[in-house]
């Protein structure tokens, strides 16, 4: 078998909003999301499924075009079942492509699920448990609404609540306290900061202050590059701080370990560059002592179905994971929805991710006008 062609398209998919307005947190604004759906085709008739996903505006249509410029030339005429090498091959033409690479490398282990007859999360070693506990993400917000929205949340029976600060000092003691109050203590409440912080004195401070409110963890405080920052924000609280932003492809893993910056890494799909390089950071990981979830961008259908697959095989998912970025969105783009049933999400059944494109509904979010 051996890959024909590969097609990508731009799709635009309202976010839901959140209190009737446009969810944000410390990194924007999120109204639409702009992805891109490739589909990786064989000359024995096979289609694998990708998404391409960003958590920023405007990269879904250049994602596209790194994939039909950089990455299909070489992938071309391969056997598409050799995952491993065409990954190799991707890394090599597009080094810090991994959004890019990640929606191309997932469609090639869909293919080979459907080439073989079997689920993605069996190709990556079989089941482990048979279905994610999931943490749901509290945008900005009054504290008051965001309590609301943390409690409807943990009503339907999210385990863990994540409370995005961002909002001062002032707001975001108060959103975790009411937060913690309306879910009670039977819940967990995580609290990202997306790197809002200004300097580790801060989030050192931050995690005084609502340490009282018996938060899970701290998630990336610092900048990306700031890991000395994140290191001392570490060493100096007993509160498990957790690595986002930090993490690209394994390289990035190792240095987050070595540099000792974080308790637990949250590892994605996308960001790390595919479903294998995503289990090797799980790996990292486990060898380093620390503990692991898995993020979201938020992804449609197809990249949280393979989301879903790499948390069924992981053994050390040890966290509630965002694995249901299809939550956040107006549409998922899937001819059945994905299962999630009370705060877990289960994998699709079925060869390869085991999902499918709903035609009409591909093609309404391909001819969507991207946002001015
Ligand atoms: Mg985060």
């Amino acid at each position: 078998m051996k890959i024909s062609a590969i097609e990508t398209t731009p799709v635009y998919v309202p976010r839901l909003r959140a209190f009737g307005a446009v969810p944000r947190t410390a990194l924007g604004p999120a109204d639409i999301s702009e992805h891109g759906i490739v589909q990786v085709r064989t000359d024995e008739g096979l289609t694998g499924l990708g998404e391409l996903s960003s958590v920023f505006a405007r990269r879904g249509p250049l994602l596209c075009r790194d994939v039909e410029e950089r990455l299909t030339p070489v992938l071309l005429g391969r056997n598409p079942l050799d995952i491993t090498s065409a990954l190799r091959a991707m890394e090599a033409q597009l080094p810090d492509g991994q959004l890019a690479i990640a929606g191309v490398e997932m469609a090639l282990w869909d293919l080979a699920g459907k080439a073989l007859g079997a689920p993605v999360y069996t190709l990556l070693g079989g089941r482990m448990r048979e279905r994610i506990p999931l943490s749901y993400s509290v945008p900005h917000g009054e504290p008051e609404q965001m309590a609301e929205f943390a409690l409807e949340r943990a009503r339907e029976g999210f385990r863990t609540v994540k409370v995005k600060t961002g909002q001062g000092m002032q707001t975001d003691v108060e959103a975790v306290r009411q937060v913690r109050e309306a879910v009670g203590s039977a819940h967990r409440v995580r609290v990202d900061a997306n790197m809002a912080m200004r300097s580790a004195k801060d989030a050192i401070r931050l995690v005084e202050r609502i340490m009282e409110y018996d938060p899970e963890m701290l998630e990336q405080p610092m900048p990306a590059h700031d890991l000395q920052a994140m290191a001392e924000i570490r060493a100096s609280v007993s509160l498990p701080i957790m690595a986002d932003e930090s993490i690209g492809p394994p390289r990035d893993a190792m240095e987050v370990i070595r540099r000792e910056a974080a308790d637990v890494l949250n590892v994605y799909v996308t960001e790390s560059g595919g479903i294998q390089n995503a289990a090797r950071i799980f790996t990292l990981a486990e060898q380093a002592g620390l503990g692991c979830m898995i993020g979201s961008m938020p992804e449609l259908g197809i990249g949280t179905a393979a989301q879903i697959h790499l948390g069924i095989a992981m053994p050390n998912l040890d966290f509630d994971s965002d694995t249901c970025g299809s939550l956040y969105q107006s549409e998922d783009l899937l001819a059945t929805p994905l299962r999630f049933e009370a705060g877990f999400a289960f994998a699709p059944e079925g060869p390869g991710l085991g999902v499918e494109l709903d035609p009409e509904a591909f093609e309404r979010a391909a001819r969507r006008s991207p946002p001015p």
